[in-house]
């Protein structure tokens, strides 16, 4: 019989698939496969079978191997990461390969290891166990008298089990069960709060509508009450004992929280989450565990949007705004955006949820291309919302950072035994160490930035691309020995306080501090036994927890925000004060917010104090459309780097006159160095290109692409196509 042809996907960066013959493999599409490409051998994933090849028949080679023991990979994953490489202009072998748990790309096989419970069969009898099979005959009492028995229970009854199993197994006198190990199903079941009339109605929106691909926003503030929402909606779609959901969280901190209120809402419902804290093995197991549809619910993290769900009846996107949603680097998708495109290719109902949705989520909400679900109010009765404050700091002097009104009310609170919180998004001692004499500031040599203090490892580093150093004796440029760090960071702040209120227990939350596994839970624990009194820290604390006792939240030093050059920093910092004000007062003490800031009457200050996120949102997209921004127009980067800028610049140049030459109705701007000039020791550039809709910007780039990958310089320069780019 002559052999079939394979078209297998490789991660190798080339848009294409490769021919292999099947080498009398009775292999299936989606299998995976071993070849030597080149000449290495690597993994492949089959996408098609034919009966031709364009390739001459002598050059075809076999594949060497293939893994038909394993469950394929479904034509969905397939389907979506096609879609990927277009929109994302990526090779689609490298799109497909990437997005399988590692173990899946390595040529060593994959063994996951897989858990079997056994029975008796219904022919079984003592008397076909010979008398001196002792251990065999034990196994059958117990299996006798106990019905079922797990591996474990078996262990329990010999060491030699697995033997005397396997031989009653061909012998005909057990059967074996898998059971999926690592599919824990919960006895505890915890209490339902009855849903207010803003969940009911918004859960009956949705259960109600008739099936079919739909997008709800379920917009509501901090403890207003969403999870509770997907825990019923997760509860109602999934009630006839079919169907898969797919939860999204921009991040791996808050998986194990609502992991762990998700198993106790739904102990009977096998969960599984997915993020990079896994080991392989881990990641692996749950994986095979979503695609075999035995787990019901699947949380991850953003690459877990292409896990093969063979019955997915639902997905959700918590915290929807988030930028961890979308990768940077690599394929630079946006899981938000391909969970939309994935609900749609299944045609199910998609629920994106925030207190803040991103100005896109809520342009389309405005124009009817999604319905809005609204939270309007805390669920709990009497956690009312927190009282926001400016404290004009042109008015106020600072002290070490610090204005009076902020430290008195902090005092307070630990006079009342109540917990404060103090955010500052920057790490470190000082953000620059500034010569008092010549004005120098220590920069990095790698990259345009500048060296931040790190004054107890006595040690500048570049928080860009890791370089370290001592700090420096004196001025490298006129000698003087008066160094001063400059600015605050979450370290000297922490030191501040420490001086001000010594009998204060004071916690530091930022990557510094909370490197060691774990660090993170056990500064949630201490929080929680009121071992704390002040919390100092950036962003990291600003999300999903959960303080009851935390009652004063105060806000510094944010104003280089309102003023950035970035036409989202506004949208973001509106969205990062929202959540940190929403750590304050969430059980029965009311809450307060102080925010130091010189433009305290700016408008987003105004509409923060209202906790007016439509108002907000309604200003920046009128910005937005005055500007021809997104959402009202659609952008993409090519983004270049090289060791030599010349280089950068020609390439770029290249591809504007090239794109120009392409004749869409496509705005193609001048290459520009981008904002960070160097990192890394690489000089950079980018080229922007704009569209008023995305057909156009799409054939552009699918035919730039096509041409920069043949140009002398690709091999010389690292690029890439950042399709709705976040970072400019
Ligand atoms: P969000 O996800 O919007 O932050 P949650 O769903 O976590 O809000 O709800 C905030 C708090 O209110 C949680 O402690 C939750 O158990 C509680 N809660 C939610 N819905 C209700 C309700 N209908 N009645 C009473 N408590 C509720
Ligand atoms: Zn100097
Ligand atoms: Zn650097």
């Amino acid at each position: 019989m002559p052999q079939s042809i394979l078209k297998i996907a490789l991660d190798v960066p080339l848009d294409k698939l490769f021919d292999y013959l099947d080498g009398g493999f009775d292999v299936a599409t989606g299998q995976r496969v071993l070849v030597t490409f080149g000449r290495r051998r690597q993994i492949g994933l089959v996408v098609a079978k034919a009966a031709e090849s364009d390739v001459p028949a002598n050059k075809l080679r076999a594949i060497e191997h293939a893994y038909l023991d394993e469950p394929v990979v479904d034509s969905q994953v397939f389907r979506l990461l096609r879609f990927c490489a277009d929109y994302y202009q990526y090779p689609f072998g490298q799109a497909l390969l990437s997005s399988l748990p590692a173990r899946l790309r390595q040529t060593e096989p994959a063994v996951s290891r897989r858990q079997f419970a056994y029975t008796l069969t219904a022919s079984a009898t003592l008397e076909a166990i010979p008398g001196r099979k002792v251990v065999q005959r034990r196994v059958f009492s117990a299996l006798a008298e106990h019905g079922e028995l797990n591996e474990t229970a078996m262990a329990a009854i010999s060491a030699g089990w697995r033997k005397a199993v396997q031989e009653m197994l061909s012998a005909g006198l057990v059967q074996a069960r898998e059971v999926p190990a690592g599919l824990r199903t919960e006895a505890r079941h915890s209490a339902e709060p009855e849903l207010n009339p803003d969940q009911t109605r918004s859960i009956e929106a949705v259960t109600g509508n008739p099936a079919g691909f739909k997008t709800w926003l379920l917009h509501g503030i901090t403890g207003s009450g969403k999870t509770e929402v997907y825990i019923r909606l997760i509860a109602q779609f999934l009630k006839d004992n079919a169907g898969q959901v797919l939860v999204l969280v921009p991040e791996i901190n808050l998986t194990p929280q609502l992991e762990a209120r998700f198993r106790s809402r739904l102990p009977q419902l096998p969960l599984v989450s997915l993020h990079s804290n896994l080991n392989e093995g881990e990641r692996l197991q749950n994986w095979r565990l979503a695609q075999s549809g035995m787990a019901r619910i699947v949380i991850g993290t953003r690459l877990s949007v292409f896990t093969p769900l063979p019955d997915l009846r639902l997905v959700i996107v918590d915290e929807e705004h988030d930028a961890s949603y979308k990768q940077q680097d690599g394929m630079r998708y946006h899981a938000r955006d391909i969970a939309l495109v994935r609900a749609q290719h299944s045609d199910i109902p998609i629920v994106l949820g925030s207190a803040t949705p991103a100005l896109e989520t809520w342009h389309n909400a405005r124009t009817g291309k999604y319905e809005v679900l609204a939270l309007t109010n805390r669920a709990v009765a009497k956690a009312a919302l927190p009282q926001i404050r400016c404290i004009d700091t042109t008015r106020n002097m600072l002290h070490e950072g610090l204005s009076d009104i902020l430290v008195d009310a902090m005092r307070e609170r630990l006079a009342r035994g109540e917990q404060s919180l103090l955010f500052i998004n920057r790490r470190g001692y000082a953000p620059v160490l500034l010569c008092s004499a010549c004005y120098w500031i220590a920069p990095c040599m790698r990259c345009s930035a500048r060296l931040v203090v790190h004054l107890r490892q006595g040690r500048l580093r570049c928080h860009h691309c890791g370089h370290e150093q001592k700090i420096p004796p004196a001025c490298p440029s006129c000698g003087n020995t008066d160094l001063h760090p400059t600015g605050h960071g979450t370290q000297r702040l922490e030191q501040t306080l420490a001086a001000l209120m010594p009998e204060a227990r004071i916690l530091r939350v930022d990557r510094d501090s909370m490197q060691r596994k774990n660090a993170l839970n056990e500064m949630l624990a201490a929080v929680h036994a009121d071992e704390i009194d002040i919390l100092v820290g950036t962003q990291m604390l600003a999300k999903g927890h959960d303080f009851p006792n935390l009652t004063l939240v105060g806000v510094i030093d944010t104003d280089s925000a309102l003023f950035s050059p970035d036409f989202r920093a506004a949208e973001r910092l509106f969205s990062q004060l929202m959540q940190v004000a929403g750590r304050a007062g969430r059980a029965d003490k009311p809450g307060e917010v102080l925010i130091q800031t010189a433009f305290p009457d700016h408008v987003l200050f105004n509409a923060l104090r209202e906790q007016d996120y439509p108002a907000f949102a309604n200003t920046l997209l009128q910005e937005r459309e005055l500007m021809q921004f997104p959402p009202h127009s659609y952008i993409a980067l090519l983004k270049a780097e090289a060791n030599d800028y010349a280089l950068v610049q020609r390439f770029l140049r290249f591809a504007a006159d090239t794109a120009h030459g392409l004749g869409e109705k496509v705005t193609v701007y001048d290459p520009v160095r981008s904002q960070m000039e160097r990192l890394k020791g690489m000089e950079r550039g980018q080229l922007m290109m704009q569209a008023n809709s995305r057909q156009p910007l799409q054939r552009l780039l699918r035919h730039l692409v096509a041409r920069l990958r043949e140009h002398p310089l690709n091999v010389k320069i690292r690029w890439a196509v950042d399709v709705d780019p976040l970072e400019f």
